[in-house]
């Protein structure tokens, strides 16, 4: 299940512990949502700063309600260079790691990849940096295709998507993912809206396949705008398909 805190993060840790306490007791894997209004490439100090404050305050109340990975949408390239962007969000997640030993020990910091061509966050941006960092990525296949304006809506893409991530962080990590899945409306300019599945162009029981053919564990989100309804649906399939 994915905790939305995507307005802003509480501030009340008993409620943190009552979050952990039930989770445990359910047996749910718990992710988290990051505030949708971060940007790591603002020019604007204060900004900056809200953001990074943003992201901090979700690790380290998810430390508290023993929320595994949280997801953040990084930053804008606000019309730069994208190396040089990459440069300013590789100090500003250096510096939130610092606190990680502090603040938020047993939590993984998700970099998302992102669905419009203004947004960092491709695919191998956000490796690079979880890499470097000892951290691993929401891997969203949905944006990746709006992103790229239909494209990775293959078998072959997709496996060769997992290659990628594996080679940069690790065969291990294959089996501790936090992806993102929903059918999507794009255009030349990336991601318009999430959809439900079944209106859109998603191939999502051969995704599903790719998953179980490579082993892959850890959670899958649904961003559906069917949410449990579509939930329900993938599982569903999940469980009929058979290990090759
Ligand atoms: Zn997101």
């Amino acid at each position: 299940m994915e905790v939305e805190w995507v307005q802003r993060v509480p501030v009340h840790t008993e409620r943190m512990r009552e979050i952990r306490e039930t989770a445990e007791k359910l047996d749910i894997y718990l992710t988290c949502h990051a505030p949708y209004y971060i940007n790591l490439n603002s020019p604007d100090f204060v900004k900056l700063q809200a953001s990074k404050k943003r992201i901090l305050d979700a690790l380290s109340m998810s430390e508290l309600a023993g929320i595994k990975s949280v997801c953040v949408h990084p930053a804008f390239y606000m019309g730069m260079d994208s190396k040089k962007v990459f440069e300013t969000i590789r100090k500003a997640i250096d510096e939130i790691m610092k606190q990680k030993d502090k603040l938020f020990p047993h939590v993984n910091l998700a970099l998302e990849t992102m669905g419009k061509p203004v947004q960092f966050g491709t695919l191998k941006e956000v490796l690079e940096i979880s890499r470097e960092f000892g951290i691993y990525p929401a891997v969203d296949p949905a944006h990746l295709h709006a992103r790229s304006n239909g494209g990775l809506n293959t078998k072959e893409e997709w496996t060769e998507m997992l290659d990628t991530y594996e080679k940069y962080v690790g065969k291990e990590s294959l089996k501790c993912m936090h992806i993102h899945f929903s059918g999507i409306a794009y255009s030349i300019h990336g991601e318009r809206r999430h959809l439900p599945l079944l209106e859109s162009d998603a191939r999502w029981q051969d995704f599903l396949d790719v998953l179980k053919e490579m082993k892959v564990g850890g959670t899958l989100v649904s961003e559906s705008p069917l949410l449990e309804e579509d939930t329900l649906r993938m599982k569903r399939y999940y469980e009929t398909v058979r290990y090759c």
